[in-house]
């Protein structure tokens, strides 16, 4: 054998080794996460068998590329599953999604303030979930007590989980402006920053039923309209039509079908 073939021998075994190594290992789905997913997820419940089939695998995935910690808490189960599952309700519409803005998802027990200090106070102010920047960068931060809160209440049109991972969406063309575009056609943004704002100007004039925090700025407007699509399409549809086609269109989901 000559020097040079046994050297690219070696040379590819090499990469061969060091892929292995760094290749994230996806898990198969815990089938006692069925259960799990079944009683608190109203999304999954909804989608067919072979489309949970679909979501349990992409659950997978995005659990073998974020790593979730607990600050002061032990990450449970049901912990894990609500966090895969708020992952994948807003881009389960595409093939293949890979939040590469995220690495870690923060899980502390109860609300926070700027400080990341815990707030039990109802009448402080209260953060239940954030997406970092700059420090930060590449971790959410969230609230157990808002993680599951979220899926209790089906009919609220709050989940923070989803919410937060529409900002991942919304930031991963580099601005946090509520114009996704990754997701959204050119043609479509002037058209969306109109009704956004239209939609704004009601909720301050008191005209209408997206929840008032919505109209902070147009990132904000996104991620709670995001909120009261995936929790009450068939709503969102006959109250804000319009709003419910732009949004179908930029997640690929039909859901008030
Ligand atoms: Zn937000």
């Amino acid at each position: 054998m000559s020097p040079i073939l046994i050297i690219s021998l070696i040379g590819i075994a090499l990469i061969l080794f060091v892929f292995r190594l760094f290749k994230k290992e996806v898990k198969p789905f815990p089938s006692k996460w069925e259960r799990l997913l079944k009683s608190n997820v109203h999304y999954y419940r909804e989608l067919n068998k072979k489309d949970q089939l679909r979501f349990q695998s992409r659950m997978m995935i995005f659990l073998s590329e974020v790593k979730i910690e607990g600050i002061e808490l032990e990450v449970e189960d049901l912990d894990k599953v609500l966090i895969a599952a708020s992952a994948i309700i807003p881009v389960f519409g595409f093939e293949e999604w890979h939040y590469n803005n995220l690495d870690y998802v923060l899980l502390y027990p109860e609300y926070f303030g700027a400080d990341y200090e815990y707030i039990k106070d109802k009448s402080k102010t209260r953060i239940a979930g954030m997406v970092g920047t700059g420090d930060m960068a590449n971790r959410m931060i969230l609230s157990r007590h808002a993680l599951r809160l979220g899926f209790s209440n089906r009919k609220d049109r709050y989940n923070t989980a989803i919410h937060e991972f529409v900002h991942l969406i919304d930031m991963l063309d580099g601005e946090v402006d509520g114009i996704p575009k990754i997701i959204m056609e050119h043609q479509y943004t002037i058209p969306w920053l109109d009704l956004i704002h239209h939609k704004i100007e009601d909720i301050y004039e008191g005209k209408s039923d997206i929840r008032p925090y919505g109209a902070t700025n147009q990132a904000e407007f996104l991620s709670v309209v995001s909120e009261y699509f995936f929790e009450r399409p068939k709503m969102l549809r006959s109250k804000h039509p319009q709003l419910y086609k732009v949004l179908a269109k930029a997640f690929q989901q039909n859901l008030a079908k």
